[in-house]
């Protein structure tokens, strides 16, 4: 059960201890409108998505449930306008040519559009990110754009060394004193996650059960 599941992951997130907010995002590519009926009954309002296509359906037909909408996936240039539209926030920005077209293509009347830039932390040539030099650059260039909001980073480290990998994603946005958020630690990893200072853990599998494709 949906519900069950939602209510096991929130006992492992108390179960950490912690000081920061940490809001859970389920991760609902790939799953059914009517699963994430089921999981907003059982009080779930954040959910993550990957792909535009897919999400925009899901996220027309809940327009009445006040929901929080995430975009996590890998961002083709020409789905910007399509996210920029429709999200709340974005996880995966690992360009500026993405921050600028998010920024001219989002409504100023819906207000600024949260985002994370995506960093590679293990400089894995398979993931998409920006290398942590390249932050300080990019970033002075990101902030000045008008219809987005900077609030921090996000990653998706090698399972093998997880916890290094969020303890230096947390020095990293410390750096940076006007950032609050950092999106990191999933099903398998979201405990080490919220030790290291994560504020979105994103969590598909351990709410809804294995996917069939990614
Ligand atoms: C699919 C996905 C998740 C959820 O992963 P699970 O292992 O199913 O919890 C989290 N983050 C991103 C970026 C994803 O693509």
């Amino acid at each position: 059960m949906i519900s069950d599941n939602l209510n096991f992951v929130k006992s492992r997130i108390e179960s950490v201890k912690h000081d920061q907010e940490v809001e859970l995002i389920a991760v609902s590519k790939t799953r059914s409108i009517s699963e994430i009926q089921e999981a907003i009954d059982a009080g779930q309002f954040h959910f993550g998505e990957n792909y535009l296509q897919e999400s925009l359906e899901k996220i027309s037909s809940l327009k009445n449930s006040n929901l929080t909408w995430h975009f996590i996936g890998p961002i083709q240039a020409n789905k910007t306008a399509g996210i920029a539209e429709n999200f709340d926030w974005v996880h995966s920005v690992d360009r500026l040519k993405i921050a600028k077209r998010l920024s001219s293509q989002r409504d100023p009347n819906l207000g600024q559009l949260n985002i994370l830039m995506q960093i590679n932390i293990d400089k894995e040539e398979t993931k998409s990110g920006l290398l942590i030099e390249d932050i300080p650059e990019i970033i002075s260039e990101v902030k000045e754009l008008p219809n987005i909001a900077l609030r921090g980073f996000m990653c998706i480290p090698n399972p093998e060394n997880s916890a290094a990998s969020f303890s230096e994603m947390a020095k990293l946005v410390s750096k940076f004193s006007y950032l609050d958020s950092l999106s990191m630690g999933m099903s398998a990893d979201l405990e080490l996650a919220i030790e290291r200072g994560a504020t979105f853990v994103r969590v598909g599998t351990d709410i809804f059960g294995k996917r069939s494709y990614n």
